[in-house]
């Protein structure tokens, strides 16, 4: 069993670094990818722990992009071979920047809909970057929510009027950026695009491939077996990649495992191969 995508306390999982590593040896992963939103800080701080523990490791990053400025796109990068350069951690400080501004704008934004959230009370729930997850937690401990799917619903969805649209680069520049810096940028969970055409979400994701995409996550928690086949499918028809992870976040999404997702998931191990090559 192979894992590709999770989250760490460095972005908006519940486990540290540490802790992840040592879930996924007890876990007995062949592989762990760890892709914190906008930070190579869980990873780094994994790296030493995983070693000890025999545990191969990927470096990864899950960057929130823009398709056609429309159209919000997470985008996973991995850095199979070497590691990422300096250049490319310095643009990552931006990224930082620009959620940390659509945090300020989603705090005010909570306070004119009468749920009063300081961003100051945000951050203390974050180690260093603050997202939805965390609002979604101090808007269910201060009472304003009975839980967090409550708290998306009705505040931080991308439907729901507390939504704050975040700056963010748009996919063809993102796309270009980890190239640049020796990573492999892999379109993540394409279910999530929310396109019901086929046609019109093959159509989308070529562009992608144009654009320099090399990758496709077929397989995902959010993802049906028909939805995985559909993108093995594609895949092998735009000569992209294939990666597959649960998208792990611990507490804040409590329903899925580290490795077997809704426990349905099974990585094929080989994908770690394809993207080592
Ligand atoms: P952010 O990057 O701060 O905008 O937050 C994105 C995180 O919020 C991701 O981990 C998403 O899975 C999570 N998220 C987005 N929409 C929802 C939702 N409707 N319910 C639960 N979690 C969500
Ligand atoms: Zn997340
Ligand atoms: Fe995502
Ligand atoms: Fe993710």
């Amino acid at each position: 069993m192979i894992d590709l995508h999770t989250h760490t306390s460095e972005s908006d999982g519940s486990l540290s670094p540490r802790e992840l590593v040592e879930l996924a040896a007890r876990l007995k992963l062949e592989a762990l990818g760890i892709t914190d939103h906008d930070t190579l800080a869980g990873y780094d701080r994994a790296a030493g722990y995983a070693k000890a523990a025999g545990l191969e490791i990927v470096c990864g990053i899950e960057l929130t992009t823009r398709w056609e400025g429309r159209k919000t796109v997470h985008l996973l990068g991995y850095f199979a071979g070497e590691l990422p350069s300096a250049d490319f951690r310095e643009w990552l400080i931006e990224m930082q920047a620009q959620r940390r501004e659509r945090n300020e704008r989603l705090a005010a934004r909570l306070c004119e809909l009468g749920a009063t959230v300081r961003l100051e009370e945000v951050e203390a729930l974050g180690r260093s970057l603050a997202g939805r997850p965390h609002f979604a937690r101090l808007l269910v401990q201060k009472g304003y929510c009975s839980n967090t799917d409550e708290a998306f619903r009705m505040y931080l969805d991308e439907s729901a009027p507390g939504y704050v649209e975040r700056n963010a680069p748009s996919t063809a520049f993102a796309i270009q950026q980890l190239l640049e810096a020796g990573g492999i940028p892999v379109l993540a969970h394409p279910v999530r695009l929310g396109i019901r055409d086929t046609v019109l979400e093959e159509r989308m994701i070529c562009g992608m491939t144009e654009a320099g995409l090399a990758g496709i996550e077929a397989f995902h928690s959010d993802h049906s077996a028909s939805d995985a086949a559909r993108y093995e499918a594609l895949a092998r028809k735009l000569a992209l990649k294939v990666t597959g992870g649960s998208d792990f976040h611990g507490d804040p999404k409590p329903d899925i495992a580290l490795g077997s997702g809704r426990r349905n998931l099974n990585i094929p191990v080989d994908l770690l191969r394809q993207l080592r090559d």
